[in-house]
């Protein structure tokens, strides 16, 4: 009862505390840092109704505001696409022998409908100890602190030693749409060309439950190399016929045969430095059987015991290899004939170094079946490269994280999805630690996305240590 009673007194103290911690004002940096965000947020960048190069206008605003003259902000947009520009700025660097430096980040969105949301998407609403509403997280967070940052660098007249550019871009979020990181790569590679870039894909996790409700971040990531994405239509096609009489050979059957085939096929096991680093570091954090199986796979990738037992676990099974997966099937022209066509998509993910070509010589080995055709959906797919482990880079990352985030694991990963990386050849690209989210994904592409305020404002001190120690 005593204890029960104290620890309500302790509960009690501890709200009171969260209460006026809550209440107490913002700096004026971090006021207008927040103002900065809510604008981004609230200015739809959804493909469907809204528009990027609004939202970029309205951040070349602030940047001319803050002092940075006109020659170093470049609007940009495409006629046939006039939503979806983005922007380009430039802090020149007093050195002539450092490269530049990219931070890029996307500010187009997922669609969100009001009526599926507990709350207007595009509101920013503070509640809880959390900000609410579409792109809080992904990639507004990002985009929203690289430009804060920015504007606080061009207020300051700070002269950094490795000129430093900023790329906000549409298109990331709808693949087939423009896309501004690959429309800039291929077009104004001038504006973007880096030694290195910083960009979205790492970040922390926590345990469970918020930091401001006493839970803590169980680990940072810093994302090194991503997979690359491709489509195939696999199709069977068959003379077809009245359903009445059917005969053996069937479109459908043979596609299904060959799907089947596909879904049993594993491919190798590989690693990249940034995975093998992944598996060492964290299959030793971890313990138990999956972190045994985690350091048994690197020490031996044909260890088939340990294979099972990692196949359990979705993201480090897709972390090991390429893999292939039917996502749509279009099959049949009426039910009272037999099918004249069978078609699939197969949905790859191939390791980095991995080519279309060779994913596809392999899938056709699996289907083992000369009369159905494999085609991929897109020619000259960019193959994924894995950035090097730099200690240059890597290192002040690392440092910097355990200086704002001590006690916190830092572990490198390779993403299984893409961001817009794989458009920037010849950038290194490297998926910054900072914000962190809950286990549940925090509503990323789905309903009411939030952030933790504390992981937006800890994330944007992070981000400016580290791009001051990255540009010198
Ligand atoms: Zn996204």
């Amino acid at each position: 009862m005593m204890r029960r009673m104290l620890l309500a007194a302790l509960a009690a103290t501890q709200i009171g505390s969260v209460a006026q911690a809550a209440e107490q004002p913002l700096s004026p940096e971090v006021a207008a840092f927040r103002d900065l965000y809510k604008e981004l947020v609230e200015t739809n960048t959804t493909v469907s109704n809204g528009s990027c190069t609004e939202a970029a206008a309205k951040m070349a605003v602030r940047l001319k505001a803050a002092g940075l003259p006109d020659s170093q902000i470049v609007p940009f947009a495409v006629p046939e696409h006039p939503k979806d520009g983005g922007l380009v700025a430039m802090i020149p660097g007093t050195s002539k022998a450092l490269k530049p430096m990219l931070l890029i980040a996307h500010i187009d969105v997922v669609e969100a409908k009001r009526e599926d949301w507990t709350r207007d998407p595009f509101t920013l609403i503070e509640e809880d100890g959390y900000f609410y509403g579409r792109g809080t997280v992904d990639d507004k967070a990002q985009a929203a602190i690289w430009t804060d940052i920015f504007v606080r660098f061009a207020k300051q007249e700070y002269k950094p030693k490795r000129t430093i550019k900023l790329a906000l871009t549409c298109g990331e979020e709808t693949s087939g749409a423009f896309n501004g990181a690959e429309w800039l790569a291929n077009n104004r590679k001038d504006l973007i060309d880096a030694a290195f870039a910083l960009n979205e894909g790492g970040g922390g996790r926590t345990n469970g439950t918020p930091v401001s409700k006493g839970g803590k971040v169980e680990v940072q990531t810093l994302q090194i190399g991503e997979k690359a994405y491709q489509d195939f239509t696999l199709t069977a096609t068959n003379p077809g016929g009245h359903s009445s009489q059917p005969v053996r050979e069937n479109a459908i059957y043979e596609l299904s045969e060959a799907l089947l085939k596909i879904r049993e096929f594993e491919f190798p096991v590989e690693f990249s430095d940034t995975t093998r680093a992944f598996f060492t570091r964290a299959g030793a954090a971890r313990g138990g059987e999956a972190g045994k199986a985690m350091l048994a796979i690197v020490a031996n990738p044909a260890d088939s015991a340990a294979l099972a037992v990692l196949r359990k676990d979705k993201m480090l099974n897709s972390m090991l290899h390429t893999s292939c997966v039917a996502t749509l099937v279009d099959a049949g022209h009426a039910l009272n004939a037999l099918p004249q066509r069978a078609e699939a998509n197969v949905n790859c993910r191939m390791f980095p170094g991995r080519t279309t070509e060779e994913t596809q010589a392999i899938l056709e080995k699996v289907v083992a079946n000369p009369a159905l055709k494999l085609v991929p959906k897109v020619l000259g797919k960019p193959i994924a490269v894995v950035p090097p482990m730099d200690p240059a880079i890597v290192g002040p990352i690392e440092k910097l994280a355990a200086k704002h985030f001590p006690g916190v694991l830092v572990l490198p990963t390779m993403l299984t999805g893409a961001t817009d990386a794989v458009y920037l050849k010849g950038i290194p690209t490297y998926g910054v630690p900072g914000a962190w989210l809950d286990p549940d994904g925090n509503g990323i592409h789905g309903l009411n996305e939030r952030i933790e305020v504390q992981s937006l404002y800890k994330a944007r001190e992070y981000l400016t240590d580290l791009v001051k120690a990255l540009a010198g």
